[in-house]
C-alpha cells in the first residue's frame, strides 16, 4: 500500500474525482490520434513517439537517433538554403528541435507556472494559425474578432462584470496585460501623456506590491516611467499580501502632495507563493481617500491575476454538495480563495493567462476591463491610421492597442479549451492541482529538516526550505528566526549557510521524480527599522501538470527523506 492510500481521509483522492481526472487525461491530454486525428500527421506522430517516454532533458538529447550532427547544425547553422526543399518528408531539424524542447508531457514536470496544453486547445490553435486572422482590425479578422468578443463576454460574466460594459483584448502575454493595466491609468490620469509622454511637470507615483511579478516593474519601465523613484512598492504581510496600512499611508502621502497615482497594481496569486491581495478593501480605501482629498481622477486598479484567475471557475461551485468530490483537505483553502476572488470584479482591469492555469498553448493572454471607456482613453488620433478604413478605425480597438498585428491563435486556443473542458473539466483540473499541492504540503512535514514557506496560501505553488537535519533540530523555529532576524547584518551568514545546504541538496538531487525549481525570492524576512527586508530563497513545485499523481509525490518524498536521514547520521 502506498503512503497516499494510508494517508488521512481528507487527503485521499476520492473515487468519483479519480474517475473524472482519469477521463480528462484520456480525452484531453493523451495526444491520442483516435480522438484527435490531427496527431496522425506523420511529423506530429513521429514527434509524439520521440517524446512519448518520460525522460530528462539530457536523455532526450542523448537518445535522439542521429541527434549529434543535428545538434551541431542547430547551434552553428547560419545559411539559408539556396534552393527549395520539396514537400514530403518531415524536415529533420523541425522534428529534432520540437522533440528535444522541454518535455511538458513528462509527469515529473512541476517547474513553475507552466502548463501542459490540452489537446483541444492545440487543435484550436492549429485552426487559428491556419486561418491566420489578424486582430489588428475587423477587415483582417472578421469572425475571429467575434470569437475574441465571445470569450471576453464569458470571462466578464464569470468574474461578475457587467457584460455589456466590459471589454477585453487578447495580447502577447501576462506582461503585456500588466502593461495595459499601467497604460489605462497613465492615459486617464496624465491627460496629455498620449502626446507628450511623461514630462518634467508630471507629478506621479505608481503603486505595486513588493511581492509582485517582475513585469510589475519591467512593463512600467518600458512605458518610460521612472521606476527607481516613482514606483512605490507596498510592504507585504505574512501571507504575501499587500499591507493595507502601508498602502493607505502611501496613498495619503501622494494625495496630500497632489501627486497623481495613475495605477495601483495588485496581484491575485503571486507566482511563487500564491499570495492573494484584497481588491474590495483597496477599492473602498481608494474611494474614501479620493473623496477626502478631492482627487479628480481616481487610480486605475489593475489586478495581475495571470496565474490566479482560474479560481474564478469556482465562484458558483456548490461547496456543500461538492459534486466533484474534491477532498476535504483542499476544499477549505479553495473556499477561502473563492471568497477572495469574488472581489476581483472590483478591479478596473485584470490579466488572464490561458497559457498558464488555462491549459492553452502560448501565447494566450487576455486583458479584461470593467468599462470599455478604459480603451477609449488609449485612443490615438485616427489620422495616424491612414491605411485602414476610417469606419474600421473608429469602431474597434485599432487606435488603442499597443500592438499592430495581433495574433488570433490564442483566441482559438482559449475558445477550444473552454468549450471542450467546460466548467466541469476546468474545475476538475484546478482541484486536481490543489489536491496535489495540499498533499505535497502534508508530506513535507514527514521530512526531517523541511518546512513550508507559505503554509497558509493553499495555492497550486508550494515553496519550502530544507535545513541540515544534523544542525537544525526544529526547521520551523529556524525559519522563524530567519524571518525575524535574517535582515540583520550579523545574521546574514547564518541565512546564507542554510541556503547553501538546501541549494546543494537541490543540485545534487538534480531532476528526479518531481522536477522542482529554485527561486531566489521565496519569502522575505520581517522589515527592519529602515523598512528593509532580506530575500529568502527556496525550492518550489507547481502542480499545474494534470499527469502528476500522489504516488509520484510519495516517491519524491521517499527520496527527500532518505537523503535527509543520511545527512543527519
Ligand atoms: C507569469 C506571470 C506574469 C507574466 O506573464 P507572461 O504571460 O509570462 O508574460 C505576470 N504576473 C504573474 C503573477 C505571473 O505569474
Amino acid at each position: 500500500m502506498s503512503f497516499h492510500q494510508s494517508a488521512g481521509d481528507e487527503f485521499k483522492v476520492r473515487p468519483g474525482f479519480k474517475s473524472r481526472i482519469d477521463a480528462i487525461r484520456a480525452n484531453y491530454f493523451s495526444r491520442d490520434p483516435n480522438l484527435w486525428p490531427f496527431y496522425r500527421d506523420p511529423g506530429l506522430a513521429r514527434y509524439l513517439e520521440l517524446i512519448g517516454v518520460p525522460k530528462t532533458q539530457e536523455e532526450l538529447v542523448a537518445d535522439y537517433p542521429g541527434g549529434a550532427p543535428l545538434r551541431e547544425r542547430l547551434q552553428t547553422d547560419s545559411d539559408i538554403p539556396a534552393t527549395m526543399r520539396a514537400p514530403g518528408d518531415v524536415e529533420p531539424m523541425l522534428l529534432y528541435a520540437a522533440s528535444t524542447s522541454k518535455q511538458w508531457n513528462n509527469p515529473a514536470s512541476a517547474e513553475n507556472v507552466v502548463t501542459l496544453p490540452c489537446d483541444p486547445a492545440i487543435y484550436g490553435a492549429l485552426l487559428g494559425v491556419t486561418a491566420n486572422a489578424n486582430l489588428v482590425c475587423r477587415e483582417y479578422s472578421e469572425s475571429a474578432e467575434d470569437l475574441e468578443k465571445l470569450i471576453v463576454r464569458r470571462i466578464a460574466k464569470l468574474v461578475g462584470y457587467d457584460v455589456e460594459r466590459a471589454d477585453g483584448i487578447f495580447t502577447q502575454g501576462g506582461t503585456f496585460c500588466n502593461m495595459y493595466g499601467y497604460l489605462f491609468g497613465i492615459r486617464k490620469s496624465l491627460k496629455n501623456s498620449i502626446k507628450n509622454g511623461f514630462d518634467k511637470t508630471n507629478n506621479y507615483r505608481f503603486i505595486c506590491s513588493q511581492g509582485g511579478h517582475y513585469s510589475n516593474n519591467t512593463a512600467l519601465a518600458v512605458l518610460g516611467a521612472n521606476i527607481e523613484e516613482k514606483n512605490l512598492k507596498i510592504k507585504m504581510d505574512a501571507e504575501n499580501r499587500v499591507d493595507l496600512r502601508d498602502l493607505e499611508e502611501k496613498l495619503v502621502a501622494c494625495f496630500r502632495l497632489k501627486c497623481a497615482v495613475p495605477t495601483i497594481m495588485l496581484t491575485m496569486g503571486t507566482t511563487d507563493t500564491f499570495g492573494v491581495d484584497c481588491v474590495k478593501p483597496t477599492r473602498d480605501l481608494v474611494d474614501r481617500l479620493c473623496r477626502e482629498f478631492e482627487v479628480e481622477t481616481p487610480p486605475h486598479i489593475h489586478v495581475d491575476s495571470a496565474v490566479g484567475w482560474a479560481i474564478l471557475f469556482f465562484l458558483d461551485y456548490d461547496f456543500d454538495a461538492n459534486p466533484l468530490e474534491i477532498n476535504d483537505a483542499t476544499i477549505v483553502g479553495l473556499r477561502r480563495h473563492v471568497e477572495l476572488f469574488r472581489q476581483l470584479k472590483y478591479a478596473d482591469s485584470f490579466a488572464v493567462d490561458f497559457h498558464k492555469w488555462g491549459y492553452a498553448p502560448y501565447a494566450s493572454s487576455l486583458v479584461m476591463v470593467k468599462d470599455r471607456a478604459s480603451f477609449k482613453a488609449l485612443e490615438h488620433d485616427p489620422e495616424q491610421f491612414s491605411y485602414f478604413e476610417r469606419s474600421q478605425a473608429e469602431r474597434f480597438h485599432l487606435q488603442s492597442t499597443i500592438e499592430a498585428s495581433r495574433s488570433a491563435t490564442g483566441v482559438f486556443a482559449a475558445y477550444a479549451a473552454l468549450e471542450y473542458l467546460g466548467m466541469e473539466g476546468y474545475r476538475t483540473l484546478i482541484a486536481h492541482s490543489l489536491q496535489n499541492a495540499s498533499y505535497f504540503c502534508k508530506r513535507l512535514s514527514d521530512v526531517p529538516g523541511a518546512t513550508l514557506l507559505a503554509p497558509h496560501n493553499d495555492g497550486p505553488c508550494v515553496t519550502f526550505r530544507l535545513y541540515d537535519p544534523g544542525k537544525v533540530s526544529s526547521p520551523k523555529e529556524e525559519l522563524a528566526f530567519e524571518l525575524r532576524h535574517g535582515a540583520k547584518e550579523e545574521n546574514r551568514s547564518r541565512l546564507a549557510n542554510n541556503t547553501a545546504y538546501h541549494r546543494n541538496d537541490f543540485l545534487e538531487r538534480g531532476k528526479s521524480i518531481l522536477y522542482t525549481n529554485w527561486v531566489e525570492y521565496a519569502a522575505h524576512t520581517d522589515y527592519d527599522e529602515r523598512n528593509a527586508c532580506a530575500r529568502i530563497p527556496g525550492e518550489k513545485a507547481v502542480f499545474f501538470n494534470p499527469l502528476i499523481d500522489p504516488e509520484r509525490i510519495d516517491a519524491f518524498f521517499n527520496l527527500l527523506i532518505s537523503r535527509q536521514n543520511r545527512a543527519k547520521s
